[in-house]
This record gives C-alpha cells, sequence and structure tokens, in this order.
C-alpha cells in the first residue's frame, strides 16, 4: 500500500517486498528525483556492506534467514545517471538486542517495514569521483 500527500510519502510495504527496489519504483512512479528517506519495520534477506577507500571496492556481507529489527534507516534518494538512485544505511537488531548495520544493498520485509519519503527542493545529482570511486552528490548542484 502506497500513501502520500504534497510534502511526505508514506511508502508502506508487506512481506517479501524489497525495500531498495521498491523505492526507486516509488521514486519513479511519483517523479521524485532528490528526497530524505527514513524507515523502520523487520526484515531479512539483508545484503550490508562497508566501503573500503583502499580499493574502491565494498565489502558486502548477506544475511539469508535471519531476521532483523530495522531499528533506522536513513538515507536519501537522488539522480545518477538520470534515475532515482537511493543511498541507505541501516541499523539492524538481533533476536539478543545487539546492533550491526552498514550501508544497505537490499533487503526483504519480514513483518512490515514503514517508509517516509520527503522531497527535496533541489535536485541533487551524483557524478562519478575518480578519486574515491563512488558516484558522490554534486555539491555545486
Ligand atoms: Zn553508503
Amino acid at each position: 500500500m502506497i500513501g502520500n500527500n504534497k510534502d511526505k510519502h508514506f511508502l508502506i510495504l508487506e512481506k517479501g517486498e524489497k525495500i531498495m527496489a521498491s523505492l526507486v519504483e516509488h521514486a519513479k512512479m511519483n517523479g521524485i528525483d532528490g528526497a530524505e528517506v527514513t524507515g523502520i519495520g523487520a526484515i531479512n534477506q539483508v545484503e550490508i556492506g562497508v566501503y573500503h577507500l583502499e580499493n574502491k571496492q565494498y565489502e558486502k556481507k548477506h544475511f539469508g534467514a535471519e531476521v532483523f529489527e530495522l531499528i533506522s534507516m536513513d538515507g536519501n534518494i537522488s539522480l545518477k545517471e538520470n534515475t532515482p538512485f537511493p543511498h541507505i544505511h541501516a541499523s539492524l537488531g538481533r533476536e539478543n538486542f545487539s546492533v550491526l548495520g552498514g550501508h544497505m544493498f537490499e533487503a526483504e520485509v519480514f513483518v512490515t517495514c514503514e517508509i517516509c519519503v520527503t522531497p527535496t527542493s533541489g535536485v541533487p545529482i551524483r557524478n562519478y569521483c575518480e578519486a574515491i570511486g563512488l558516484h558522490l552528490i554534486d555539491r555545486e548542484g
């Protein structure tokens, strides 16, 4: 179910839906080129990573069946190569109440996921930065 008003969009995802793919689809359907994104819920099939600047590679880790509380999902949507691109970080809670987290590549909703997408007034644009090895938001944009 997707609901929204003119200032904020509530994106309510159900069990089995993919978070990152849903964010891209929602942004495309609603013409959102820039936004702040926050969310909470419960998820599994999580793939997160940490970036190593020395080799310009993400170290990725996939957690299959383990279910996490999505304590906090925080990030943004910008334009990368003319397509909405979500950049999301997440804090994940385990059954023993410990927390891990990282840069989110994808995750599946296990119970629900309540995401708030707040469009920005400007359009943040990502360009490739050779020195960093990533598409960074253009500060002049
Ligand atoms: Zn990141």
